[in-house]
């Protein structure tokens, strides 16, 4: 598989406890960060935005920052089974230390499992005690660093700006880790992170893409939804020719109202979209083929389904899976993409009972889940990677061709032909390695050539009927082959296996 994978920025969202700071801390990263001065006179066009922030090495990196404080926006978008941020910040002020919501936010962060880091806010106020509020947290199964967990924290003030550059550091470092990349050759596909009917402009969206690139003259589908990128704006409202993964852009002009959350798709022409957007209500989804690994010409192919949560996980889940398959058994990849389990994923599963529909971090729509109840047919979801590399190892195992391997545990030289009868003949000979048991099979090697094959009926060794015949022993044998065997012959005795 030729990919073309670069670096992309990470997508953070900021949750917590209302009041406990997340609007004046994405204000302040707004106004403190955002490149080129362009944040001071240009109102913000989109509530998401992108800042540069000096990384361990010095080197200036990008992180998108969704501004919706709150976490509305970012369940809607989790229910429709898409996570459009990579990494979380939970804001907890240390004033008020946790609270219910800090335990909700919490808990989708850990539900979506997304990397998270924490901010302790407000430390610049009479009453904070931030030390009680890192106390709190741990009891609240939030592990700090240095409190005997690996969760990176920063004490910040948003107010005045105590520490940010701190939890912005800690944000490259979580990216660094996580290695989120993107195919800037790839079509890109991307999330809905909100959008509008404005009376004047028509209907539009802020999108993010979190896989390949969109340039002008694409075509951008959601659902029923179709878009031209004639009007392509990033998030200050200014023209721009393309857009690649991780930074938000607007798109005008929307044939209906996108939902937000919902995965877009892009092509190079409309008529693309169209027929695309008319595939997907009528026919199931085509057939990429995409095998992994380097297979025998003779392996055998499990098809396979994928839907993830984003473009980083199917990317990670691939990664994985390319380790579990062999030369002689991988997956096909018929599908893949962001979102839900859906009914066309489910009628390929109905259409061959062979295929596997997975999910991971995502959702079955109840007509699929429906389908795959009447028709018993193979659909499961993960929220573990290394669950769902287990399971599938577990069926590539189960479905594997099996092979015979077949071991030499001793070999006889012919010495002396007695008698032949039809296809029996009795022979001398001596044990030349290993042993030799009174039921082998063997093969038949002259002039180091194997010529045929046969197996033993009787054994003598010393004139008593024997079952084994050690190394450097003479032995007289009853052997059963259709080849006539003679002085000189080497029977190669062998055990197969299956494996
Ligand atoms: P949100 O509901 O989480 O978005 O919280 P806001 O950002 O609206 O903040 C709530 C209040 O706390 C506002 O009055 C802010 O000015 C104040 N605030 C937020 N962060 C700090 C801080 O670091 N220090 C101080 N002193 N006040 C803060």
């Amino acid at each position: 598989m030729e990919t073309n994978k670069t670096k992309r920025p990470a997508v953070v969202v900021v949750m917590g406890h209302i009041d406990h700071g997340k609007s004046t801390l994405l204000d302040y990263i707004r106004k403190t960060n955002v490149t080129g001065g362009e944040a001071g006179g240009i109102t913000q066009h989109i509530s998401s935005y992108v800042v540069e922030h000096k990384n361990e090495k010095g080197e200036m990196e990008k992180i998108t920052f969704l501004d919706t404080p709150g976490h509305a926006a970012f369940t809607s978008i989790r229910e429709r089974g898409a996570l459009v941020a990579d990494i979380a910040i939970l804001v907890v002020s240390a004033e008020d230390s946790v609270k219910t919501q800090t335990l909700e936010a919490l808990k989708t962060i850990t539900d979506s499992g997304i990397p998270y880091v924490v901010a302790i806010n407000k430390i610049d106020k009479a009453g904070a005690n931030p030390e009680k509020t890192k106390l709190d947290l741990v009891t609240a199964g939030v592990y700090l660093e240095g409190m005997g967990g690996d969760i990176s924290y920063a004490e910040i003030s948003a107010k005045v700006g105590t520490g940010i550059d701190h939890l912005l550091e800690l944000i490259l470092l979580v990216a660094e880790v996580s290695d989120f990349t993107y195919d800037p050759k790839a079509k890109a596909e991307g999330i809905i992170i909100e959008s509008k009917l404005d009376p004047k402009r028509g209907v539009q969206a802020s999108l993010i893409a979190k896989e390949g690139t969109l340039n002008k003259g694409d075509f951008v589908l959601v659902g029923e939804a179709i878009c031209s990128t004639k009007i392509l704006e990033n998030y200050l409202g200014k023209q721009i020719d393309s857009v690649s993964a991780s930074i938000p852009f607007a798109l005008t002009g929307f044939d209906a109202l996108p939902p937000v959350g919902a995965i877009f798709t892009s092509y190079s022409s409309k008529k693309e979209a169209e027929a695309a957007r008319a595939d997907q209500t009528k026919n199931p989804r085509k057939y990429d083929q995409q095998v992994l690994g380097n297979p025998n010409a003779t392996a055998k192919v499990v098809p396979l389904i994928l839907r993830a949560d984003t473009a980083g996980s199917l990317e990670a889940i691939e990664k994985e899976l390319e380790k579990i398959v062999t030369e002689d058994i991988t997956f096909k990849i018929t599908s893949k993409g962001i979102g839900n389990i859906n009914e066309n994923d489910m009628k390929l599963a109905v259409a061959d009972p062979n295929m596997l529909v997975i999910g991971f971090h995502v959702k079955a729509d109840p007509n699929a889940v429906d389908m795959h109840l009447k028709n018993n047919s193979f659909m499961e979801v993960f929220n573990i990677i290394y669950k769902l590399t287990e399971r599938l190892a577990a069926i590539l195992e189960e479905r594997r061709p099996r092979k015979q391997f077949e071991e030499v545990i001793g070999t006889i030289k012919i010495l002396k032909v007695f008698s032949r009868t039809k296809e029996r003949q009795v022979v001398g000979g001596r044990v030349t390695s290993g042993r030799v048991t009174s039921n082998a099979h063997f093969r038949i090697l002259r002039r180091e050539e194997e010529v045929s094959r046969g197996s033993i009926v009787g054994m003598q060794v010393a004139k008593i009927s024997a079952k084994v015949a050690e190394e450097n022993t003479e032995c007289g044998l009853l052997v059963e082959s259709k080849f006539e065997v003679a002085p000189g012959d080497v029977l190669e005795c062998i055990v197969s296996t299956t494996k």
